[in-house]
């Protein structure tokens, strides 16, 4: 593993990225950008280096006031409410053309303020972003109800015409994280406009410049005013406010389980509905009968893609008694090979931590484990004394009641126990708060379904890892979550259903 940190301020910015940085960043309210109502900004840092690259106007309880205002007069009254389905899908969809013309500069952008990779932003993020709203700007002409035959049975002989219909369920706050900050802004804003809603988008306060940029490509696209106002802010002031608002229908929050529930308490003041995608503590689970020349890559690419700061990171490993040694060596060496430098580099492999709040977090979490008798095999430490960077690192000889086998570090540790039998392994597996994702390595199909069947998880990967699209719903069972993003189910978060029954 080799780390590359000098090579930082040599990296030339695309002179798009350059430009936007230099510019004010402003609140998008009512389509239109604005200074926060108090004057102040907040600075957003390079994660690779611990420098301020940008000021950010700081929202706080006002100005999310005045946006759900816009939003509210757009969802009641605008050109929004009465545009067709046709219209509103072309929309999303030239958004998703705007976004694909500007994927090189998103993809620095994205890798400067969270610190991935540009390789990644290039070919996963933003990519990923584009195809969402392709995928669900198809869906604003296809939200449909049913027609109900019913029967009444204290009114016998009547006849009744009863039909469904989804409608948007009205405003929405949508309160995002920093670990895909585009994608993130995607998976919320495309189902919500395919649906007719209007929003209030909070971005993370590490990572807002993405959906700053992708609010002017949303006024540059043509979607009227106040259908999506973004008002980057601290999750405690701009946050909270949004979330307890009582007048926005429905919030919709990626993040912590911790901040989740404050969520869930602060949307009871008028019932708003909630959707939440929440942490994870994900088993990756590998078979002796498995392929392991495609299972030890993959064991590997699921805990350290994105340095572990995926939700859905496969940070437990449990893997059968008589082959541990082996997967243990093999992942080993797959870390060692990880080039860790600064996302700019476009030879990194992994980059820094978003933050000194979550190199502290990492580092506390190692400190932990390592201090209760996991030893390291790889890894264990900060790189260097500048930026976020921590090594890979595979841990063993842990516990499952180890902390740092219990709980979400959100880094690039991955605890690695053995197993001996199925039934054993199912409620170890199944042994945490969480219920995000799974993995299973092995040839043998039908042991593959069962054990997918018997897992408290909203995904399950059978022979692969960390595959997104779409058109798949993705969320959690227990404390991962409610609801689903992505896919048809994500349409279900941001409609209501309105039953209607005329007699003949
Ligand atoms: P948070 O859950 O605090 O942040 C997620 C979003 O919620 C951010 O926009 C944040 O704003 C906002 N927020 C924070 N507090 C409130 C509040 N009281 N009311 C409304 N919104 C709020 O995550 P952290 O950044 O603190 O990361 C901590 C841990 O959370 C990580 O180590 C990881 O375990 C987990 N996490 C899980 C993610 C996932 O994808 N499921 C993503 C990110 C983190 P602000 O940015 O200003 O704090």
């Amino acid at each position: 593993m080799t780390a590359t940190f000098d090579r930082t301020s040599e990296i030339q910015l695309n002179s798009q990225v350059s430009s936007f940085l230099k510019q004010p960043k402003k609140l998008l309210i009512n389509g239109k950008w604005v200074d926060a109502a108090n004057g102040k900004t907040f600075p957003v840092y390079n994660p690779a280096t611990g420098e301020a690259i940008a000021q950010v106007a700081e929202g706080t309880a006002e100005d999310i006031n005045q946006a759900i205002k816009a939003a509210r007069q757009a969802f009641e009254n605008g050109p929004w409410s009465r545009i067709t389905v046709s219209d509103r899908g072309k929309l999303i969809w030239k958004l998703a053309d705007l976004l694909e013309a500007n994927l090189e500069e998103f993809a620095e952008l994205e890798s400067i303020d969270n610190g991935k990779p540009i390789g990644v932003a290039r070919v996963a993020d933003v990519p990923l972003a584009i195809d969402l709203f392709r995928y669900m700007a198809g869906w604003a002409t296809k939200i449909e109800g049913s027609t109900i035959p019913i029967s009444v049975p204290y009114d016998p002989g009547s006849k009744y015409f009863a039909y469904t219909q989804r409608e948007p369920v009205g405003v929405v706050g949508q309160i995002i994280p920093w670990n895909f900050p585009l994608l993130m802004a995607a998976w919320k804003l495309g189902p919500a406009l395919a649906a007719g809603c209007t929003i209030v988008l909070k971005p993370a306060e590490q990572t807002p410049l993405s959906a700053l940029r992708l609010g002017e490509l949303i006024c540059e696209a043509g979607f009227p005013d106040g259908v999506v106002n973004i008002i980057p802010g601290y999750g405690e002031t701009a946050g909270a406010a949004l979330a307890a608002h009582p007048d926005v229908d429905k919030v919709a929050f990626t993040g912590s389980t911790e901040v989740g529930k404050l969520i869930v308490q602060a949307a009871a003041g008028n019932l708003k509905k909630v959707s939440l995608e929440l942490g994870g503590k994900s088993p990756n689970i590998v078979f002796k009968d498995s392929d392991l020349e495609t299972a030890i890559p993959g064991a590997a690419n699921a805990i350290f893609f994105n340095h572990g700061q995926c939700c859905c990171a496969g940070s437990r490993l449990y893997v059968e008694q008589s082959i541990f040694d082996r997967v243990v060596e093999g992942v080993a060496e797959q870390g060692k090979k990880i080039k860790v430098g600064p996302g700019l580099d476009p030879t990194t492999q992994m980059g820094p931590l978003v933050s000194d709040e979550q190199l502290d977090r990492v580092c506390g979490y190692l400190q932990s484990g390592l201090s209760e008798g996991a030893t390291a095999v790889i890894g264990g430490q900060r790189i260097g004394d500048k930026g976020y960077f921590v090594e890979p690192t595979v841990l063993v000889n842990t516990k499952q009641t180890m902390k740092v086998v219990q709980e979400e570090i959100f880094g690039p540790v991955v605890t690695v126990l053995p197993f001996q039998e199925i039934d054993e392994l199912v409620s170890i597996a199944n042994d945490t708060i969480y219920g995000l994702a799974a993995g299973i390595w092995t040839k043998d199909i039908a042991k593959a379904h069962n054990i997918a069947s018997k897992l408290r998880a909203g995904t399950v990967w059978i022979n692969c890892y960390n595959i997104f699209d779409a058109a798949l719903p993705f969320g959690g069972y227990k404390q991962s979550g409610w609801g689903r993003d992505m896919g048809r189910e994500a349409l279900e978060n941001y409609t209501e259903v309105k039953s209607v029954c005329v007699r003949l």
